[in-house]
């Protein structure tokens, strides 16, 4: 099956590169094959001119190009007469050579071996990831990034979706409460078209002793996070639906972040400063020579190429895979991945970020994120950061939690479940991952482990990812010996330039001349032709999970239920797909979309399953059709 690139891989295939791509192509055995077959047809007196002609006809089929090079050197040696023996014991050489040396016939570009030099290469495609490369280039660095699937696949486009002020950690976490109430501030500043500024709230349900409060505030106080207490009949009614009983109310500047705007909005800012984004490529190896790491071995998981990227630093920031990522190198980084799930309700059921005002637990945090509201979340330690299983308990744990946030919050309709890994670094061992904290660990590899070319960056939080990078490109430019400053802190992100925050009309307001003119195909999420089009183009792939995390495709009440397969269509059409490529991208998205529906199959949304699935299995009989 044919996949497609995005314009980031496409760009790296055909060698724009400003960090030097060199393809070694390994074509050796073609020519040595052609010219065996043209000293043949150089022999074969009677055929001298049908054989020149044969060789320019070869000439014009570039596929075989390497054999026609071939081929034409063996018809000139065939030709001269007089060193026909000469030839023919070349051509034997030639033959056995090209046996040893390359397979026939000739293998398709799997076996393209590439190469690549640059000064810094970062692993990892999260908030992280995106905000080390950006720094890094506009530092003037040549840098390059790989991430094994799409950017924001892994934790970053998995999380709970608030910019956090501090308040949470202002008790238990100061020096974490501080690191996110300096970058909330800056990041209102830098990257505002991200964010929606719904503010915060902190309140004392009857499940919470009101006496924390005071706890709360001279926690915010020593952090620098602003706080103030408002009555609970103000908090009421900016807030109509939260629980009656509650006994304090307090505001900070929480609000809530769309990440995957984030890491884009990163990752074309460092694009236009020189970097490379290589996504679907995984790191397989770290190279090392003389006690240093010297760069990675690659796999494109696309087509099963290999690339090595030469590197004069690494930086590893690989979230909640760090750990294995410096295990590559032989030095030990504990990161505990820390589960935690969420699940987003239809409705904004409030429209302010709404704490529970006592020690951070589960279920004690409601964020309003675009159309719909999300509950969450768990903290369990987990082994493996890619299984990560969603139980019932869990589901019935964030649903009554919920409850006692917003009364009749188990009537509202549950659209989907899902759960993403923390990566919580813990230089020693702990038995509760809620007791380590979420702050940032910058190591150092070539101070600590005698490692050089090689830094990691771990922990923290969305929110402070954009200090998180300043401080390991901070760390890289030292391995480097240079010494340039950090402008992330003033420079805005494209589309934040005029620093206006997003709000939850915004998106209609844009479209609202649109839907008489256009087609609509996610009614759920607003989407025209027109756009899902321009961003199939743009983003170049077969894959319509790319599609949704671009544009929130499907991620309404319906979950793709109505606009997938009118999705598929255009994207077979777009994309130039064959109907088994456009068969398969269907059925994935529905399995991924499956996913996060089965965990929360009751009312609303089981009525919604059974419809989709009358839609699909029974109208449209998804399981026969062909891949
Ligand atoms: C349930 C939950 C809720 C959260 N809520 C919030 C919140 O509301 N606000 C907030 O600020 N923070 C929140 N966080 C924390 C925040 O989401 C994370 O700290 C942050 O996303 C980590 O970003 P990262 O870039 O370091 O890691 P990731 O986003 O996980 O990025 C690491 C990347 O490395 C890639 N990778 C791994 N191995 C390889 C390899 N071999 N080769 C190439 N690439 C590789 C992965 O695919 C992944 O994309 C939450 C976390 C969880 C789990």
């Amino acid at each position: 099956m044919r996949r497609g690139l995005s314009p980031l891989r496409e760009r790296h295939e055909t060698g724009r590169f400003s960090t030097g791509l060199v393809v070694l192509v390994d074509s050796f055995g073609e020519i040595a094959v052609g010219a065996a077959l043209g000293v043949v047809l150089g022999l074969l007196d009677p055929l001298r001119e049908g054989s020149l002609v044969l060789v320019l006809v070869l000439g014009l089929l570039a596929a075989l190009r390497e054999v026609t090079v071939g081929a034409a050197f063996g018809v000139v040696l065939g030709l001269l007469d007089p060193l026909s023996e000469v030839a023919l014991v070349l051509a034997l050489f030639v033959l056995h050579a090209s046996s040893v040396l390359s397979p026939w016939p000739p293998h398709e570009p799997e076996g393209l071996v590439a190469s690549l030099e640059t000064e810094v290469l970062v692993i990892g495609g999260g908030s992280t990831g995106a905000g080390v490369v950006r720094d890094a280039a506009m530092r003037g660095l040549k840098t390059v990034l790989v991430e094994r699937k799409d950017l924001a696949e892994g934790t970053t486009g998995r999380f709970h979706g608030l910019l956090h002020s501090g308040g949470r950690y202002a008790v238990k976490d100061p020096e974490a409460a501080k690191e996110c109430i300096e970058e909330n501030l800056i990041l209102r500043r830098t990257a505002a078209d991200c964010i929606e500024d719904t503010g915060g709230l902190f309140v004392s349900t009857p499940w919470d002793d009101p006496a924390f409060g005071d706890t709360f505030v001279e926690g915010c106080r020593a952090t620098g996070v602003p706080v103030e207490e408002i009555s609970v009949a103000e908090a009421l009614q900016r807030e109509p639906r939260l629980h009656p009983g509650i006994s304090r109310a307090f505001t900070v500047p929480d609000a809530s972040i769309d990440a995957w705007k984030l890491v884009w909005g990163c990752a074309r800012s460092a694009q236009e400063h020189g970097a490379e984004i290589l996504i679907y490529h995984r790191v397989v190896r770290l190279e090392r020579s003389d006690g240093r790491v010297s760069g990675a071995l690659v796999r494109d998981e696309l087509t099963g190429g290999e690339l090595r990227i030469h590197a004069d630093v690494v930086v590893n920031a690989a979230g909640a895979w760090a750990g294995q990522i410096a295990e590559l190198a032989g030095c030990r980084v504990n990161v505990l991945p820390g589960k935690g799930i969420m699940i987003a309700m239809n409705h904004r059921l409030v429209n302010t970020v709404i704490n529970r005002c006592k020690v951070p637990a589960d279920g004690d945090i409601l964020v309003p994120i675009r159309t719909v509201s999300v509950i969450g979340t768990t903290d369990t330690r987990v082994a493996d950061p890619d299984d990560l299983e969603i139980t019932e308990a869990e589901v019935q744990e964030m649903l009554d939690e919920g409850e006692k946030l917003v009364p009749g919050f188990r009537e509202a309709r549950a659209l989907r479940a899902w759960a993403g890994a923390r990566p919580l670094f813990a230089p020693e061992e702990v038995a509760d991952t809620r007791d380590v904290s979420r702050s940032h660990a910058l190591i150092d590899h070539r101070e600590r482990d005698g490692v050089e070319g090689l830094v990691t960056i771990t922990g923290g939080k969305t929110t402070t990812f954009r200090l998180m990078a300043e401080v390991a490109v901070d760390a890289a430019c030292e391995q480097l010996g240079v010494d340039r400053p950090c402008r992330t802190a003033e420079e805005p992100l494209p589309g934040s330039e005029g620093g206006e925050f997003y709000t939850l009309g915004s998106r209609v307001r844009a479209r609202e001349p649109v839907p008489r003119l256009q087609e609509i195909i996610c009614e759920c999420e607003l989407i025209t032709r027109e756009r899902l089009e321009g961003a199939m183009e743009w983003r170049h792939t077969p894959n319509l999970d790319d599609i949704r995390r671009t544009l929130r495709l499907g991620m309404g009440p319906c979950q793709g239920g109505f606009c997938i397969y009118r999705a598929t269509g255009i994207l077979h059409s777009v994309e130039r797909l064959d109907h088994l490529a456009a068969n398969e991208s269907l059925l994935s998205f529905l399995q991924e979309r499956w996913k996060g529906v089965h965990p929360i199959l009751y009312g609303d949304q089981m009525r919604q399953a059974r419809l989709d699935d009358w839609i699909f299995q029974g109208l449209l009989g998804v399981q026969r059709l062909p891949t």
